[in-house]
């Protein structure tokens, strides 16, 4: 059988994935939700397959330790991978630090994950506030909306490095729900990251006009103002 492990695509050195890291960011091909706005369209609809061996990658950085402090895993969705797990301890095993990116859908691999020591840092999206119409339509897919709470639940509750973040799509996401949103996430790190509509996975959506500076700027102004 083979136990080789892979992944599908790999950015050798971000400074942005993991803020006051560098990090080597891994993708990992395939996601249950279907947001339209997306911009990952070949990793979800796997267009771009699992076929990378992560042992090539850690061999990579095995002598060269220095250069980064750890490893980012996003998609797609990497919760529904189901080697996951064994992705995540190879890693750990050669001394890196690991950050997961996630929708927050399987609650049970996250919760697995924090207790069994194998994530330092998790950032989850929430796409809009949580209420099933608005987050069935910000993730094209009928959502289960208990899983999510569950998730952010588990997260508010550990001790590691947590980031909430929204992406502020017009049309799915305004200031109301960022106000909701804020009000859930209180005590940890959230940011709201503008959309821009290129390449994304609905068409209609490349025509979505993305909210201004100014917009933004008030958004940002009212997490400040409400979180800190
Ligand atoms: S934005 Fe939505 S569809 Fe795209 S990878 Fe994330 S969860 Fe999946």
């Amino acid at each position: 059988m083979n136990s080789e492990l892979f992944i599908a695509d790999y950015l050798e050195t971000s400074l942005l994935d993991w803020e006051g890291k560098i990090s080597c960011v891994l993708f990992l091909a395939g996601c249950n939700f279907r947001c339209p706005w997306c911009q990952n369209r070949k990793l979800v609809l796997e267009e771009t397959k699992n076929q990378i061996p992560i042992k090539e990658i850690l061999e990579k950085f095995k002598s060269k330790k220095n250069w980064i402090d750890g490893f980012v895993i996003t998609g797609g969705e990497p919760t529904i991978n189901r080697n996951l797990k064994k992705i995540i301890s190879q890693i750990k095993d050669n001394n890196f630090l690991v950050k997961l990116d996630t929708n927050g859908s399987k609650f049970e691999v996250i919760k697995e994950l924090i207790s069994d020591g194998l994530v330092d840092s998790i950032a989850m999206d929430i796409k809009t506030s949580l209420e099933k119409e608005k987050y069935n339509k910000a993730c094209g897919v009928e959502v289960n909306l208990s899983d999510i709470n569950h998730t952010i639940e588990v997260l508010l509750n550990s001790n590691i490095d947590i980031l909430f973040r929204t992406t502020a799509v017009s049309g799915i996401v305004d200031t109301d729900d960022i106000k909701k949103i804020i009000k859930i996430v209180k005590g940890k790190k959230y940011i709201v990251q503008k959309f821009v509509p290129r390449n994304t996975l609905d068409k209609n959506y490349a025509d979505v006009k993305p909210y201004s500076e100014q917009d933004m700027k008030k958004m940002e102004e009212m997490c400040y103002a409400e979180l800190f």
